[in-house]
Formats: C-alpha cells, sequence, structure tokens
C-alpha cells in the first residue's frame, strides 16, 4: 500500500525541469488563431454574398439557408484538409459540466472522396439518452439534435475539425448550457438597445462582454494517481496540513517555478492558435496554485473558450505528466479556485456602458446601467447564488479566504458617495435654463482612475472600474450558467425600467428627469445589497442577517431560487428557460450534487477501511511490540502506551465512522424525492460524518511512521515538481 506514494515520489525524483516549449513563431500574430475558422477566414473564403447572409445569421441568431450552409461547409472542408483534418463533430455543452463530441470522417465511401455537406456542418443526432435530460427524455423522445452556433468560430483540436452547437431534445428543449444563454443574450441586447436610444439613437445593438479569470493548482502526475479521492473526486478529502501553507504568502509573488512555466507557455500556445486571447498569468495565493486570464470577448464566444481553455490545459499537462485540479476546493485549509466573471455591456458604437466618464450625459448613461445592474442583483440574489451552486463550490462559498454565499455588491467608496448623493437629492425642481446635470448632483462624477478602484477581493460581485465582477463562481463551472442568469435579471430590469421611465415621460417629464427619478427609486430600493466591508468577515454574516439577505449555505437548498416564481418568469418572459427545463436543469443539478457527495463518502471509506485502518494497526502493533520489549527490560514508558492509546482511539472513531456512513449512506439512497435526498446527502453524510473522519485520520497520518503512510502528504503534493 505505501508502495504507491513511494513509488510516486521516486517518479517524481526523474522528472525533468519542464518539456521544452517553442512558439511556433516569436509573434503571436504569425499564429493566433490559425486552428480557428472565425470572421477573418470566413471573409477570406466565402464569396461575398455568402459571407453578407452568414454575418446576418450571427448578428441576428438566425439559421442559414441550404445554399449558405453548402458554401461555408465547402469553405470549412478546403480549410481543414489541407491541415492533415481527418474528422468532424459537433461539439456541444451538455449538462454533464463537461464537453461532447461525437467524430465523424469526411471520407464518404461510396464516392471515395472527402466530403461535408451543409446539412452535416448544420445539424446532427446524437444519441441524447446518454446525457444528462431530467426527466425531459423520458415524457418525450430520446432523440436530440445538435444545430451549428455561426457566432462561435469552429476549431480544430487535434486531429477534429469542431463545430461549436446547441443541443436540444427533439421536442425543441435545451438540453445544454449553450442555447440558453444564446437566449439570454438577445434577451439583453434588445433591452440594453432599448434603454440605450434614451442617450443615442445610433446604437442598434449591445453586446455582453466576458472575461474569466481562471484559477487552478498544478500537480504532478504520479502524485496524482496514487491519491484516489484526487483521481475520483477531484479534492483531496485527508490530508493533514504542510507546516508551511500558505502563511507566508511569499508564492504569490515569486517566479512560477520552471516546471510549471513551460507547461503554461505551451498551453498558451495551443489556446492562442485557437483564437482564445490568453494574455494573464501569475501564481495564486496558495502553493501550487495558478491563474491564467484572457482578454474579454464577447459572451458567448468567451464561455466556449473558457471551456475549451480547460480542455487543452488538461490535455497539454498530460504532455508534462502534470495534472490540472479545476475543483474549487481541491486542498482543505488553502485558498480553493475560483474563476471571476468580469462582465460588461458594449454598444455597436464602441462604448462600454459600465465605464463611468467625464461628460455628464455619458454619466447619466453609465449611471442609469449602473444601478440597474445593483437593482437586478438586489431582486435575484438568490437566483445568482442558485447559478453558482455546486457540490465543489459549497467547500469555497463562506469558507476562509473566499467569497461568502452571501450575495452582495461592492462599487467603491467613490460610487458610493455618487450613489449616496443622488439618493439624497430629493426631488429637484429644474427649471428653464438650469444646467440640469449639475442639479441632480451628476455633473462630475470624478473621474474614476482605472488602478485606483478599491481592490476590495472579499466581494463576490464587485465593481472594478469599467466592468462588474462575478467573483463567486466556481473555477470547475460552466460560465454559461451564471451568465445565462445574469443577462437575464439585467434584460429584465432594464425592460422594467423602460417601462417606468416611458411612463413619466408620457405624462410629460422630462427625459432626463424621468431616468433620475427612477434610478433614485432603485438606489433606495436595492441599497440593502450594497456593501464595502470586509466580505470575509463574521461581522458580516450577522450583519446580512440583520438587513435580511439570504445565506443559503449548500447546493440542495439554494437551487431552489431555480423554481421560484420570480426566477421562472424571468426565465419564461425571454424564452430563455420553459418551468419544464427549469424544472428538468434543477433535477440533474441536484443529481449531479448527490453523485458527488456519494463519491466522496464511498472514496473516504475505502481509503478509511483499506488504506488508513490496516497502516494505522500496523504501526500500532510495532508500538506494541516495542512497548512490551521495553518492559521486558523493566522499562515502564508512559508515552508509548499513550500513544498506542491515542492510535487506538482515532482506529475506533474511523471506523465507527465510515460504517455509521455507509448505514446512512443505505437509508438515503432509498429516498425517491430527489431534492430530499440531496439534502440528506448533504446534512446526513457530508455535513455530519465528513470533518469528524477527516480528523481522526489526519490525526493519524501524524503518529504513523512517515514510511509506512500510503497517502501522499501534502507537502509532497504541494511543493514536490
Ligand atoms: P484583475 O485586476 O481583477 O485581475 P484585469 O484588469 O486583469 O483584472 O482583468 C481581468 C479580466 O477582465 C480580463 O479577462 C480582462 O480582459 C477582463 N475585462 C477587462 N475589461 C472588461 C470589460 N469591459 N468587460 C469584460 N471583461 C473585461
Ligand atoms: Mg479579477
Amino acid at each position: 500500500m505505501a508502495n504507491l506514494r513511494l513509488n510516486a515520489l521516486e517518479q517524481l525524483q526523474g522528472r525533468s525541469n519542464g518539456v521544452a516549449v517553442k512558439a511556433p513563431s516569436e509573434k503571436i500574430s504569425d499564429y493566433f488563431g490559425c486552428n480557428s475558422f472565425g470572421i477573418d477566414q470566413m471573409k477570406s473564403t466565402l464569396s461575398p454574398d455568402v459571407f453578407k447572409k452568414v454575418t446576418y445569421a450571427i448578428e441576428h441568431g438566425k439559421k442559414v439557408d441550404v445554399e449558405t450552409a453548402d458554401a461555408v461547409a465547402a469553405a470549412v472542408k478546403n480549410w481543414a484538409l489541407p491541415k492533415g483534418i481527418t474528422h468532424y463533430t459537433h461539439w456541444f455543452q451538455p449538462l454533464t459540466g463537461a464537453t461532447a463530441e461525437k467524430h465523424d470522417t469526411f471520407f464518404d465511401g461510396l464516392s471515395g472522396i472527402e466530403k461535408f455537406k451543409g446539412s452535416a456542418l448544420v445539424q446532427q443526432e446524437p444519441d441524447a439518452s446518454s446525457f444528462p435530460h431530467g426527466g425531459i427524455r423520458s415524457t418525450f423522445e430520446a432523440r436530440g439534435y445538435t444545430a451549428w452556433d455561426p457566432s462561435s468560430p469552429i476549431f480544430i483540436l487535434e486531429d477534429t475539425l469542431c463545430i461549436p452547437t446547441i443541443f436540444v431534445s427533439y421536442t425543441g428543449e435545451a438540453l445544454d448550457y449553450k442555447a440558453p444563454l444564446l437566449k439570454a443574450i438577445e434577451a439583453v441586447d434588445r433591452a440594453a438597445t432599448y434603454v440605450c436610444k434614451y442617450f443615442d439613437r445610433n446604437v442598434s445593438k449591445v453586446n455582453a462582454s466576458l472575461g474569466c479569470e481562471q484559477e487552478y493548482f498544478v500537480v504532478d502526475k504520479a502524485l496524482y494517481a496514487a491519491r484516489p479521492d484526487l483521481v475520483m473526486g477531484g479534492r483531496t478529502v485527508f490530508g493533514h496540513n504542510p507546516a508551511r501553507g500558505q502563511q507566508l504568502d511569499d508564492h504569490y509573488f515569486g517566479s512560477i517555478p520552471p516546471r510549471i512555466y513551460t507547461f503554461m507557455k505551451d498551453f498558451e500556445v495551443e489556446a492562442l492558435k485557437l483564437g482564445i486571447p490568453v494574455s494573464t498569468r501569475h501564481n495564486e495565493v496558495a502553493p501550487s496554485q495558478f491563474e491564467v486570464a484572457p482578454l474579454f470577448e464577447d459572451l458567448n464566444k468567451a464561455t466556449d473558450h473558457n471551456q475549451l481553455l480547460m480542455d487543452i490545459m488538461n490535455r497539454v499537462a498530460e504532455k508534462h505528466e502534470l495534472k490540472v485540479l479545476f475543483h474549487e476546493k481541491p486542498f482543505a485549509g488553502l485558498n480553493g479556485n475560483g474563476k471571476h466573471n468580469n462582465w460588461s455591456l458594449i454598444t455597436n458604437t464602441g462604448v462600454n456602458l459600465f465605464a463611468p466618464s467625464s461628460s455628464a450625459r455619458d454619466n447619466l448613461q453609465f449611471l442609469t446601467f449602473f444601478v440597474n445592474t445593483i437593482k437586478a442583483v438586489y431582486d435575484h440574489a438568490d437566483l445568482l447564488r442558485a447559478s453558482i451552486a455546486s457540490a465543489g463550490n459549497d467547500h469555497r462559498l463562506g469558507a476562509n479566504e473566499a467569497p461568502p454565499a452571501i450575495v452582495s455588491v461592492f462599487i467603491g467608496s467613490q460610487l458610493s458617495a455618487v450613489l449616496d448623493e443622488l439618493e439624497k437629492n430629493g426631488n429637484v425642481k429644474v427649471e428653464k435654463g438650469d444646467n440640469m446635470y449639475m442639479k441632480l448632483g451628476i455633473d462630475k462624477i470624478p473621474e474614476i482612475i482605472l488602478d485606483n478602484t478599491d481592490r476590495n477581493r472579499t466581494s463576490p460581485f464587485a465593481f472594478t472600474g469599467n466592468k462588474f465582477e462575478f467573483r463567486a463562481v466556481g473555477s470547475d463551472a460552466n460560465v454559461a450558467n451564471p451568465m445565462t442568469a445574469l443577462n437575464v435579471i439585467v434584460a429584465d430590469q432594464l425592460n422594467a425600467f423602460a417601462k417606468e421611465v416611458d411612463k413619466l415621460i408620457e405624462k410629460g417629464t422630462e427625459k432626463r428627469l424621468a431616468i433620475v427619478n427612477v434610478l433614485r427609486k432603485y438606489i433606495k430600493d436595492s441599497k440593502k445589497i450594497r456593501f464595502e466591508g470586509d466580505g470575509y468577515s463574521e461581522d458580516w454574516v450577522k450583519e446580512a442577517e440583520k438587513r435580511g439577505l439570504s445565506n443559503v449555505k449548500n447546493t440542495p437548498r439554494a437551487l431552489d431560487a431555480f423554481l421560484t416564481k420570480k426566477s421562472e418568469e424571468a426565465f419564461l418572459k425571454y424564452n430563455v428557460l420553459s418551468k419544464k427545463e427549469l424544472e428538468a436543469r434543477h433535477e440533474i443539478m441536484l443529481e449531479n450534487y448527490i453523485m458527488k457527495i456519494q463519491i466522496e463518502s464511498r472514496v473516504m471509506g475505502d481509503l478509511a477501511l483499506n488504506h488508513i485502518i490496516p497502516t494505522a494497526i500496523a504501526y500500532q502493533n510495532k508500538l506494541i511490540h516495542n512497548a512490551n520489549g521495553l518492559k521486558g527490560l523493566g522499562i515502564d514508558n508512559k508515552s508509548i502506551v499513550k500513544s498506542i492509546q491515542k492510535i487506538s482511539e482515532h482506529i475506533d472513531a474511523v471506523r465507527e465512522g465510515v460504517l455509521a456512513m455507509i448505514e446512512e449512506r443505505k437509508r438515503i439512497n432509498k429516498v425517491e424525492n430527489t431534492r430530499e435526498k440531496a439534502i440528506a446527502y448533504c446534512d446526513d453524510i457530508k455535513e455530519k460524518y465528513f470533518e469528524k473522519i477527516r480528523y481522526s485520520v489526519d490525526k493519524l497520518e501524524l503518529f504513523v511512521d512517515d514510511e509506512d503512510w500510503p497517502l501522499v502528504k501534502y507537502r509532497e503534493l504541494l511543493f514536490l515538481r
């Protein structure tokens, strides 16, 4: 048993300091996007007429006709074949959380040549039954189909051409993350465009943008393989804290270790080839923790690119004999992994609606979008919380050094002052000749220097200069889920705002005054969600409770918010998700939660009974032998006897804990209602046993001879590479 760990450590001795990596060229622009067939490639390979039709379809979210599809397919084939590409696949994002592919060859046996028709580009029928459907399949047909999303570039992964698609059931229900996201993007575009017209009639489209900062850990592959808990569940269920954790904060500022550095360079090259604009890399707070961030892109593209980037990192890590851990909390006691979602709205005239400016008129527009977003977050805090709920993120939210499960908005002291001022200004009378903006007190919003925006890192939803940053998103998550929720609620809020403003205007109120009056009301209404202090502190938990803000600590309960009347209405109004689809999703997320906890619980049981206890007993026997030997010499060593007793106690605690947990699982597995079952897994398995069992196992780790201990230790996982 112990050999597994020692073998792994031995393998590590033989590792070099990194596989040499050579970029295809010194200049990134020479190879950026060479493996992706995006707008530029379309423009240069399609006839102007076809290109126009495709861009129209992209901009308006419409389908392309058969001839256009054939023309695009031919161009794609001509682009891909010379690169040695033999297969193609529809690439989609089922609700498993991973991405899915089913490869077909271009080679047509009948004609003996490579073929790729428009119909194969546009639609395919993978068997839907093997993907999560949350009950949709049993009521409807098992078949599902994938449909091309022309707004996300086609790309090459290894020797396969991948076509981004949505995945829906035969009766039209969404079975993936992308389909609702595209609808949410459309909803926010419409609503924001309407509101923009109060300020600038030239705006005809608003794009939601996203830049994801992705955190991750990297460990050696051999050490990883020797930790069944990492292999099965992505996190360590046992492991005593190393003597040195992240107290020194030295890793954050330190240089990137050479082996990791070459790995980073390698996956960055692959990402850049795919047109993913990765731009920053650095160490994170915990040892062996890092971050990568691309420049922001259109939300849909950025979402695909984040999924793809994670996939590439996994593939490239293999080559470097490393393993990437995307789990939200791979190591207890250390920082977890998050995925900061930097989000903004940008008009087709190039204006970032979240960028404050020195012009008073533009500032009213900025304040409009700014305040409406805060109001949306206030009204739908529970839905946002639900959209980031997962078994993994439960370990992170509310744990040390992570945003709490309480949703709040941080905006910084300068903007707080602006909103307070606006709120205070009461019902000003504006007369002819008055400087309206001055009277309203918004003539000169202090120009906010980007680097000067407060760096409060403890807020789950923070305004950072010219964008909002949803920081509570889990590192392993598909961001489409939280982004769908966010864009739907902001769309809904903007529409409600426009309605109120229009009503006032109809009644004869001057437009700007109408806008300010409604905003002022929103500022008052949503004030409770604003919090500028330390989000990690106990005080905030108490304060939030006083304010009546929710603090839902676990996934099965947080997910309830998907099914409230309020959420249902918002999703339905924009045709993003129907009640049936929401219910199906809710079911799938609960099932996913149950499976995750079940797997962790089983791994814990296996490790404890088959590895930890036998090792502890063997060591205890050594001590007993020693104690008896000493006794024979007439030496009465109390400390050995005490150790033997302690080991006994911990062995008992582990054994009893595991056996009781197994009994409890048997009981819970019979529970039929999925929500009740998930709650039981949370309360009666995870909460009741995990910490308790772990405590004794981690104590045993301290007792047992290092040579005998079967599991790779934290200090080895975190510091050896
Ligand atoms: P931080 O200081 O939090 O690390 P950065 O300024 O490095 O933030 O930006 C982090 C991410 O935010 C990057 O992906 C960046 O492209 C993205 N970002 C910057 N501006 C915007 C914006 N207007 N909309 C969306 N994302 C943005
Ligand atoms: Mg950030």
